[in-house]
């Protein structure tokens, strides 16, 4: 049919990997779908594929940006169910590298953009009910040596989804939030790290083995994962934290 699905979600990051398989899976699930990403062209190139999906340009940095969006998106589907935060970058520079810029960046991205669609998340589903699904990573709750801007950044997204759940909660806001925590997933920001590595097989085999399952896991077991902390199922779910990463931080 040409009429508009009831739940509607927008999803950031959607261009590529993670974010562009979770967005599929919820347009699967018969959600109305908003591909959200700076990158207008691979986002709008993914939406055309769905009757019910749509891109939008969107820096999850930019506070302007959440405003249209969010406020174009009730305009053309009466609701906002469910925002994920999956946007965000990094680029190895341990403690000793490390600069200024560096740091703001990734902290800008990952936390600051995550913030603001926690916010905005907020202020749209509180009124329509739903959830907040933020993609944080193993490495915010188990950190390894070279990626500590990262590590921090994603650690925060954990703490900021935990007192967003929380804020919900007592003031009884029909708002549940909670965080998926990854594995290595095999997506661009996997090939950039290994297309820089001195031996790129050794890494992948090293990148498996860091899982118990000994594999890399695939974009769509976090978009199942993200599915489900959303539905029904998941109810009297929030502020979890939720690896979905082979038996990683165990
Ligand atoms: P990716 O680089 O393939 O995709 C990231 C997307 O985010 C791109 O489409 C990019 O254009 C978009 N983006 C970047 N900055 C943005 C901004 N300011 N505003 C809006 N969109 C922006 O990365 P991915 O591997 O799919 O990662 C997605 C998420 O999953 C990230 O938060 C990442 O930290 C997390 N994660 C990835 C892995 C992994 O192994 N790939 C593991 C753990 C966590």
């Amino acid at each position: 049919s040409t009429e508009t699905h009831s739940k509607t979600v927008l999803v950031t990051g959607a261009a590529t990997g993670i974010g562009k398989a979770i967005a599929e899976a919820f347009c699967n699930c018969g959600y109305n779908t908003v591909f959200a990403d700076i990158n207008l062209g691979e986002a709008a190139q993914n939406a055309k594929r769905f009757q019910h999906a749509s891109a939008i340009t969107l820096d999850v940095t930019q506070e302007a940006d959440w405003q249209t969006a969010t406020t174009e998106i009730v305009e053309r589907y009466g609701s906002l169910n469910c925002v994920v935060n999956n946007a965000g970058i990094g680029l190895p520079l341990n403690i000793e590298e490390i600069d200024h810029e560096h740091w703001q960046t990734i902290l800008n991205v990952n936390l600051t953009g995550t913030m603001w669609g926690c916010k905005y998340g907020v202020k749209l589903i509180s009124q329509y009910g739903g959830s907040i699904v933020n993609i944080a990573s193993v490495l915010g709750k188990r950190p390894v040596a070279n990626v500590p801007a990262y590590g921090a950044s994603k650690a925060g997204v954990i703490n900021l989804t935990q007192s967003t759940a929380l804020w919900c909660a007592e003031q009884n806001y029909p708002v549940r939030c909670n965080v998926i925590l990854p594995g290595y997933i095999r997506t661009a920001l996997m090939e950039k790290a290994l297309s820089e590595a001195i031996n790129p097989k050794e890494l992948l085999k090293h990148f498996a083995s860091l899982h118990p399952m000994n594999r890399l896991g695939t974009a769509e077991e976090i978009a199942n994962a993200a599915v489900f902390l959303d539905s029904e199922r998941a109810s009297f779910i929030t502020g979890s934290v939720l690896p979905v990463d082979g038996g990683n931080t165990i």
